[in-house]
C-alpha cells in the first residue's frame, strides 16, 4: 500500500534556536516513522529580517554592515548545530556547506555595496540565504534522530516566474521537478528537508515567493506531490478568532474553509501567507495548523467546505497599509478613469486590498499595502499627468495611518445584520469609520478606520460577536 504522504513546514519560531529544531525533528522523525514526510524548513526567526536590512544597507554602500551580519550567523548556526550534532564527523559536512552558503552571502553583499546597487533579483539571492542555512542544519538534527533524510534546496524544486519579490510558481514544472528529485527520495523512506521561502525561474535564477512565503512554499509542493495532508506548524495553537497579540481572549477555531482562512490571511492574520490556499484549492487537501510548542493539541482544519458555526467565524486586521485617493469634482469627465486606475496599479504590481467609490463619482479609494504606495502614487501621477494639468483631477493623495479590519465567516450570508451590529458597536465607540466593503460573497465585511484605533475596534467587534465566549470544539 502506497504510505501515506505528509508535507510539514516549521516557520521561523519553530525553528528559532537549537532546542525548537530540536523539538521541531522530533517531530518530523515520529511522523517519519508511519508516513512519507518532506519537511519544509523556514529562516531562524529573526534572520530574513536582518539579511534584508543588511543588503538595505549595502545598497547605499555600506561595506561593514555585510561582513558583521556574516560572522553573527556563522556564529548562531554553529552554536546550534553544535547543541544539535554531538558527533565531531557529522558536524564536520554540515559546516563545510553552511560555509559555503556564508561565503556566497559575503560576495553579494561586497558586490552590493561596491555597486552601490540592490537589484531585486539580488535581494531574493540575499534574502534566501536564511533558508539554506536552515535546511542543512535541520537534517542533520533529524539525522541525529536516526532519520534517514536529505536537505534539498527548492530552486530544484519549484519553478517560478521571475517575478522577484513575489514570484509565482509554475506549477506543471514544479510537478515534474518534484517527481524526478523528490519521489525517489521518498521511496526510500528519505525525509527530505526542503528551503521554505525560495524557488528559481525555469532558467536557474533564484526567486522568492513574497515575506512568510514558506507557507506557500508547502502547499506548493504538497500539491505537485498529491499529499495527503499538510500541517503548518508555527507558534500559536491554530487559526484563532483573531490575532492574540491584540485580543489576548482569542480562541482556536477547530476547523475552517478555505475560503475563510484565505479571507483572514488576504487580510493580514499573519499565521498564513496570503497565497497558501490557492495551491491545494485543485485538489482540496487538508492543511492543518499547529503549534510545534504544544504538539499534543490538535490545531486548526483547514478544509474544501470548513465546518458552519454561528455567523462571524474570526476577524483580523490589516495595518502598514496606505489609501490612496483620487478624486476632484471634474473626475466625472475624465474618460474610463476607473479602468485607468486599475490598469495603473496592476502595471506596478500593486495589490489592491479594498476599493470603494463615492456615488457621485468624485472620489475613488483605494487600499495597497504601504510598500507598493509610493510606485503607486508615481505611476498614478504619471497616468493622469494630462488631467492633473488641467484640473480635472484636482488631487491624487495618500494616507498611510490608516488600517482595514475585516469581519470574517461563510455563514454570515445567512446571518442578517452583521454590518449592522459591527458599525453600531463602532459608533458606540467613537470609532471613525472612513471607508467600508462588503465582498459580494457576503463571506467578508471590512471597514476602513484610524491605525491608532485597531486594537479597540477588534477588542469591541470580538465581544460584539461572543467570540471570547466561544467554546473551543
Ligand atoms: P511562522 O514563523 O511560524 O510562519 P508567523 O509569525 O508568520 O509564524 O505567524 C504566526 C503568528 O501569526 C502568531 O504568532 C500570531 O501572532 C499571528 N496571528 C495573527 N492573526 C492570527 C490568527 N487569527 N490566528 C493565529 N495567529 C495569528
Ligand atoms: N523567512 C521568510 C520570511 O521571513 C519566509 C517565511 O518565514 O515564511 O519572510
Ligand atoms: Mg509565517
Amino acid at each position: 500500500m502506497k504510505p501515506r504522504l505528509q508535507v510539514m513546514k516549521f516557520g521561523g519560531t519553530s525553528v528559532g534556536d537549537a532546542s525548537c529544531m530540536a523539538r521541531a525533528a522530533q517531530i518530523v522523525a515520529q511522523a517519519g516513522r508511519n508516513d512519507a514526510v518532506v519537511a519544509v524548513v523556514s529562516a531562524m526567526s529573526g534572520v530574513t529580517n536582518r539579511l534584508v536590512e543588511t543588503a538595505n544597507r549595502a545598497g547605499i554602500g555600506d561595506r561593514e554592515a555585510g561582513s558583521g551580519l556574516i560572522t553573527a550567523l556563522r556564529e548562531q548556526h554553529n552554536v546550534a548545530l553544535a547543541a544539535l550534532v554531538p558527533a565531531e564527523t557529522a558536524r564536520a559536512a554540515v559546516c563545510r556547506k553552511l560555509e559555503e552558503i556564508l561565503a556566497e552571502g559575503q560576495r553579494l553583499f561586497d558586490g552590493t555595496a561596491l555597486l552601490r546597487e540592490l537589484t531585486p533579483r539580488t535581494l531574493d539571492a540575499v534574502s534566501s540565504l536564511g533558508e539554506r542555512l536552515c535546511a542543512p542544519l535541520f537534517s542533520a538534527a533529524l539525522a541525529h534522530l536516526g532519520a534517514r533524510t536529505e536537505p534539498v534546496e527548492a530552486t530544484e524544486l519549484i519553478i517560478t516566474d521571475d517575478f522577484h519579490g513575489g514570484a509565482e510558481p509554475r506549477m506543471d514544472l514544479t510537478r515534474q521537478h518534484c517527481e524526478s528529485r523528490l519521489r525517489p527520495l521518498l521511496k526510500e523512506a528519505c525525509i527530505p528537508v526542503v528551503t521554505g521561502f525560495i524557488g528559481a525561474t525555469a532558467k536557474g535564477v533564484l526567486t522568492t515567493l513574497g515575506r512568510g512565503g514558506s507557507d506557500y512554499s508547502a502547499t506548493i509542493l504538497g500539491a505537485a506531490l498529491d499529499a495527503d495532508e499538510i500541517i503548518i506548524w508555527t507558534d500559536v495553537d491554530g487559526v484563532l478568532t483573531a490575532d492574540p497579540r491584540l485580543v489576548p481572549n482569542a480562541r482556536t477555531i477547530a476547523e475552517i474553509s478555505y475560503r475563510e482562512a484565505a479571507e483572514l490571511a488576504y487580510f493580514g492574520a499573519k499565521v498564513l501567507h496570503p497565497k497558501t490556499l490557492r495551491a491545494v484549492a485543485p485538489a482540496g487537501i487538508p492543511v492543518w495548523i499547529r503549534n510545534s510548542f504544544t504538539p499534543e493539541r490538535v490545531g486548526t482544519k483547514i478544509t474544501p467546505q470548513g465546518r458552519s458555526v454561528g455567523g462571524v467565524k474570526a476577524l483580523t486586521a490589516i495595518r502598514d497599509v496606505a489609501l490612496i485617493s483620487l478624486g476632484g469634482p471634474g473626475i466625472v469627465g475624465v474618460p474610463d478613469v476607473i479602468g485607468r486606475t486599475f490598469s495603473t496599479t496592476a502595471e506596478v504590481r500593486a495589490n489592491v486590498l479594498l476599493i470603494s467609490q463615492s456615488s457621485s463619482q468624485n472620489d475613488i479609494c483605494f487600499i495597497v499595502p504601504q510598500s507598493d504606495a509610493q510606485r503607486t502614487v508615481e505611476a498614478l501621477r504619471h497616468e493622469f499627468s494630462q488631467d492633473l494639468a488641467h484640473e480635472v483631477v484636482e488631487h491624487i493623495t495618500m494616507d498611510p495611518n490608516i488600517a482595514i479590519v475585516a469581519v470574517v465567516g461563510e455563514n454570515m450570508r445567512g446571518t442578517p445584520g452583521v454590518a449592522g451590529r459591527t458599525f453600531s458597536a463602532m459608533g458606540r465607540e467613537n470609532i471613525n469609520i472612513i471607508a467600508i466593503a462588503q465582498g459580494s460573497s457576503e463571506t467578508n465585511i471590512s471597514f476602513v478606520i484610524e491605525d491608532k484605533s485597531v486594537k479597540h475596534a477588534l477588542l469591541t467587534t470580538h465581544r460584539e460577536f461572543g467570540l471570547d465566549a466561544v467554546v473551543p470544539e
